[in-house]
């Protein structure tokens, strides 16, 4: 099916992949068949749990893997698809990208561990390094040997991240930063974290707010991982006290950095609306079949709806990917995938209960699939918060893509030092 769209500059856009397309994912397909087999729910779900292992041993394993894994991606010359030739990519584009991270999920090559690094860190230098920051910095990303975490939110400062009240002050070719981030994903595995710290409290609080790349193992910074309610310590608790990072470790200006992180917060609700779903609707109708609850009225809507669903993000990132064609950087439309995503993954957790009936309360071995949909229940909310709530991404959407009247705002003028805060 195509049909055209007027926020995407009028570009026709189909669901089926054009020549072009089908050939490239037929090249991403024979790869990974090449080195790698198909993923089965075994494997899923093994995964799932390696990931979320908080034994340090089996974690380090399978951090482990991962690097493996995205060295051979590398050693194939499939590492970084959209990154230039010059700093270590294929040099290719947008829609190539989102290919082969599709055909990627079908398979056991699994880089997960570098969804913030080649996500979110690596589109950003990209964007706003210098030369020599790319070089340094990208390729061993690429070669899967560094992994980068993003310290933004604090515990005063989540959705209102302009709020933050890390500082750096400047000490010759130093910055010297105090403060406390929180929910910092994988920071407990990562060598590198890109920080925003407040450098200027005399202007409004957007424009004294610094990007810094900052390494993790440098005195000071302190990293306690916080465990979730379905067990994981997935993230981390970072405390910086008089970390000390070279001023070259600046990307974009300084008191510049709102704008870097805005590069970096459109490039993670992109890749967390666009990623892989995780699980999806073949595996609750598998599941349903093999519980036996096909025939169950309330079991059929649900699934019904979940394929909807599913749809319905398949044309959003149609319609993404027919942007990124055209050109376009990934803008404020990115809330509407992020915002899609979260409901589904919503719905998702209520269905995969409700398919397993009274066994839906079950947990751990006992349970269906070792109770890996429990764990998606309980952890959905992670997906729903992380990388902008949802009522953050509906004010986006209703602010800069619809063009509604915007929320009051009374500190968006003031210097920071000037706004009222508790304590
Ligand atoms: C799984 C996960 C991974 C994460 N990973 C990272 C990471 O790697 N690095 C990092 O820096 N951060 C990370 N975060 C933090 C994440 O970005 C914040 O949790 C998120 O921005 C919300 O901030 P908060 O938790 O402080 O909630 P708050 O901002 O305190 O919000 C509390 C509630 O109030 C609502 N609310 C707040 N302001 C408004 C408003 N103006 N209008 C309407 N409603 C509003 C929110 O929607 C929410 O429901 C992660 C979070 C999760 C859950």
């Amino acid at each position: 099916m195509t049909t055209t769209d007027a926020r995407t500059s009028g570009a026709r856009f189909s669901v089926e992949d054009s020549a072009e397309e089908a050939a490239f994912r037929a090249e991403a397909r024979a790869f990974f068949a090449s080195v790698s087999s198909r993923r089965t729910d075994a494997d899923e779900t093994g995964n799932y749990f390696a990931m979320a292992d908080n034994d340090p041993e089996t974690h380090a394993r399978h951090v482990a893997r991962n690097q493996e894994a995205q060295r051979a991606l590398y050693d194939a010359g499939w590492a970084g698809i959209t990154v230039p030739a010059e700093y270590g990519g294929r040099g290719g584009e947008r829609w190539q990208e989102r290919i082969f991270r599709q055909e990627q999920a079908r398979f056991t090559v699994d880089t997960g561990v570098f969804a913030v690094s080649l996500g979110m860190v690596v589109p950003t230098i990209l964007v706003h390094g210098t030369e020599e920051q790319k070089h340094r910095y990208i390729p061993p990303m690429l070669r899967g040997e560094e992994i980068w975490c993003q310290l933004f939110s604090e515990p005063g400062a989540g959705s209102d991240l302009a709020g933050l009240t890390t500082r750096a002050v400047r000490d010759g070719d130093e910055f010297v930063v105090n403060g406390q981030k929180v929910w910092n994903s994988g920071a407990h595995h990562a060598q590198w974290g890109a920080l925003i710290a407040r450098t200027n409290v005399d202007v409004p609080k957007h424009r004294g707010i610094t990007y810094f790349l900052v390494d993790m193992h440098s005195p000071g910074v302190d990293v306690r991982p916080l465990r979730q309610a379905t067990g994981v310590a997935h993230f981390n608790e970072v405390f910086l006290t008089d970390v000390r990072i070279p001023a070259a470790n600046v990307l974009g200006a300084v008191d510049g950095g709102w704008a870097v992180a805005q590069t970096m917060l459109m490039n993670e609700r992109n890749m967390i609306g666009s990623g892989g779903m995780g699980i999806g609707f073949g595996d609750y109708l598998r599941m349903a079949r093999e519980l036996g609850v096909t025939d169950d009225p309330a079991v059929r809507q649900g699934l019904a709806a979940c394929f909807v669903r599913t749809e319905i993000i398949k044309y959003l990132g149609a319609r993404a990917q027919a942007a990124i064609r055209s050109g376009k950087q990934p803008g404020p439309e990115t809330s509407v995938v992020k915002l899609n995503a979260s409901l589904h993954s919503a719905a998702n957790g209520d269905l995969g209960l409700q398919i397993q009936g009274a066994g839906g309360m079950l947990a751990g071995d006992d349970a269906f699939r070792r109770g890996m949909f429990q764990q998606m229940f309980v952890g959905q909310w992670g997906m729903r918060l992380g990388g902008g709530t949802e009522q953050i991404q509906r004010n986006v959407i209703g602010e800069r893509v619809l063009g509604l009247p915007g929320e009051p705002r009374p500190d968006k003028t003031l210097p920071f030092s000037e706004i009222p805060k508790n304590g």
